[in-house]
């Protein structure tokens, strides 16, 4: 079973909304010890997005519930009752657990706060046992909190959910109550506006109504999207979008299978303890040894086990290993939209976000010490472009860096080169800094290789979301024994960037969907142009298809709708599906080489020469525009 506690560490970096959200547990868990005095508490953390406690009590409690508590909760935040900090003993925390006293409002004799009991025993010898008090309700507690509960501005009691006691199912089962809080009213509705607003944009919901991709957990298996004809349009607009930008770029590309032999994976570090708990379980093969490549010399018969790839690195390291390199093939970029499977549990599922098929926007770049600010700067003005074709105006890059106290010993965290890191993270911080990009830096959560950048974005509506991750990594390569011949004759080994700006198609689709609340930009619609007839006279329709034609052979995804229905229910079919431009043909229309334009959600724009429309079709998609 895995501890929830929060480390003294993870406390002190708990954000100040994270702090008001915490304290509003307490505030919460004090409203139902007075509407049912034999309440008992467990855990109150902040979580995404809001906050919970979790609550063993006789009665059931139900949303019908919820008014009564936040009437209690109003009482005390009007109080503005101070968050008092009390240290004891461990022998009066238990004593005082014993009575009944902690989580609660009064001692209670003969119902002990035995949760609570629970919680003293895991906290460490040594560490100092806290209550905090807030009026007569006090609770075990290490903190932090807002100053007052009245500096908690709005909340609202969310969802009503059952867990078991520190999430083993051994345990007895609790219900936990979900709440949220903010700073003031302002960011509260605003937040709900983006909530209802979400939903109505959830991916899985519009990616079903516009048919763009399908999760068969029967056949396939869950986690593994198929992508239908519609979705796989936008995978590939993506695709060449990406191709284009490397190939200018300086970027060369390869293709790698999806499997590889254990040796990889333990060469890389990912094996055998890192990471695999993210990998398929392995397959085990034994080869044929007559057929074994030549020269293996190895009467080893014994089984190979073999790993689906959970990343594309290893795979590119060693292609970077198949030939000689010098100084002069650096920087070496190469790049694959490579697909990669990760094991992730079937409860942490959830449509394109969280899946275990992920094809990346990859590319690992193998440079040289005094090649690393150039070419990291390069990657970050392609985010810039990238996040200008998409229209992400708010963006911030995380920059996540080691720490020097867990380089070596048993809870090292980071590959023991203190030089290498400071290196590496000065170069990093100073692009940062040079690019003009905001960031902020994160202590402690690079990845075990190198310091990382975590590429934050807003959705239109206001969600946030991390689309890659790019990461700078002096340790693989020399695990890899890769090597350079540098200018001096001697061997050297070469930095490598990972970079992912598109992410996943999962992921990214998944993201995009929501932004665009599924009304795509011509360029990446999965269907671009219909081409509508009013009524079904011979030439119309010969009109109709030469246009649909003409499309087609310029690469535009254009279907025609030339059946007997009439025009209003053929406009309404197309605006459901989302399709992009209409064009609308009638008798008028062949004489005068014209068409009635008419763009999704925005009604018709008339009727224009058929040329100039699909000149106009044919620049806006080159040009990506918004
Ligand atoms: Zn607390
Ligand atoms: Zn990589």
């Amino acid at each position: 079973m895995q501890s929830e506690r929060k480390t003294l560490d993870d406390r002190g970096r708990m954000t100040e909304l994270e702090r008001l959200r915490h304290s509003c547990a307490h505030v919460m868990a004090a409203a139902i010890a007075k509407l049912w005095p034999d309440a008992q508490f467990a855990a109150g953390p902040a979580v995404e997005n809001g906050f919970y406690y979790d609550c063993a009590l006789e009665h059931r409690i139900s949303p019908e519930d919820f008014p009564a508590i936040e009437a209690e909760m109003k009482k005390i935040i009007k109080e503005n009752l101070v968050f008092e900090k009390i240290v004891v003993t461990r022998d009066q925390a238990i004593k005082d657990a014993q009575s009944g006293r902690l989580g609660g409002l009064t001692e209670r004799p003969g119902n002990p706060s035995k949760f609570k009991l629970g919680n003293i025993e895991e906290i460490p010898e040594g560490e100092p046992i806290t209550y905090f008090k807030s009026g007569d309700f006090i609770d075990l507690c290490a903190g932090p909190h807002v100053m007052r509960t009245g500096n908690i501005g709005a909340y609202k009691l969310t969802s009503v959910a059952s867990a078991y006691y520190k999430g083993d199912e051994k345990n007895p089962q609790l219900q936990r109550i979900y709440g949220t809080a903010f700073k003031n009213r302002t960011q509260f509705d605003e937040y709900f506006k983006m909530v209802e607003e979400s939903k109505k944009r959830d991916h899985r919901k519009i990616g079903q109504e516009m048919g763009l991709y399908v999760i068969d957990t029967e056949y396939v298996g869950p986690g593994l999207p198929m992508w239908l004809p519609k979705g796989a349009a936008i995978c590939e607009e993506l695709e060449k979008l990406a191709k284009e930008t490397e190939f200018a770029a300086g970027y060369v590309r390869v293709k790698t299978p999806h499997v590889a032999k254990e040796k990889m994976y333990l060469t890389s570090g990912h094996l055998p303890i890192l990471y695999k708990d993210s990998m398929f379980p392995p397959m085990e093969l034994v080869e044929n040894r007559g057929q074994e490549e030549t020269g293996a010399g190895n009467s080893d018969s014994s089984a190979v086990r073999y790993y689906l790839k959970a990343m594309n690195c290893p795979h590119h390291h060693r292609i970077f290993a198949a030939e000689p390199r010098s100084y002069r093939d650096l920087p070496l970029r190469l790049a694959e939209y490579g697909c990669q499977y990760r094991y992730e549990q079937s409860g942490e599922l959830f449509g394109l976000m969280r899946v275990r098929s992920l094809n990346m926007n990859d590319a690992h770049i193998y440079c040289t010490r005094e090649q690393f600010a150039a070419e990291f700067n390069a990657v970050n003005e392609m985010y810039l472009k990238y996040f200008k074709i998409f229209g992400f105006e708010k963006y911030v890059m995380r920059f996540s860096t080691h720490d020097p106290s867990r380089l070596t010993g048993d809870n090292a965290k980071f590959v023991n080169e203190p030089e290498l890191w400071k290196q590496t993270e000065d170069m990093v911080r100073q692009t940062l800094i040079a690019s003009k990009i905001p960031y902020a830096e994160v202590p402690n959560e690079a990845a075990f290789y190198g310091p990382k950048i975590d590429v934050q974005v807003w959705s239109v509506i206001g969600r946030e979301f991390t689309l890659a991750t790019n990461q700078v990594d002096f340790a693989v390569p020399k695990r890899f024994g890769l090597v350079y011949r540098d200018k001096d004759n001697t061997d050297k080994t070469p930095l490598c960037i990972h970079r992912a700006p598109l992410g996943t198609h999962e992921r990214f689709i998944g993201f995009l969907i929501e932004h665009y609340a599924g009304n795509f930009p011509l360029w990446l619609a999965p269907e671009q142009v219909r081409v509508l007839t009013i009524g079904e006279d011979a030439a119309v329709v010969d009109y109709a298809k030469a246009i649909v034609s003409e499309l087609r052979a310029n690469m535009v995804r254009a279907e025609g709708d030339y059946g007997t229905d009439k025009i209003n229910g053929k406009i309404q079919d197309a605006e459901k599906a989302r399709v992009h431009t209409m064009l609308v043909i009638g008798p008028r229309d062949v004489q005068a080489a014209a068409v009635s334009v008419r763009l999704h959600g925005k009604g018709s724009l008339g009727a224009k020469p058929k040329a100039e429309v699909v000149a106009d079709i044919l620049a806006a998609i080159k040009e990506r525009r918004a």
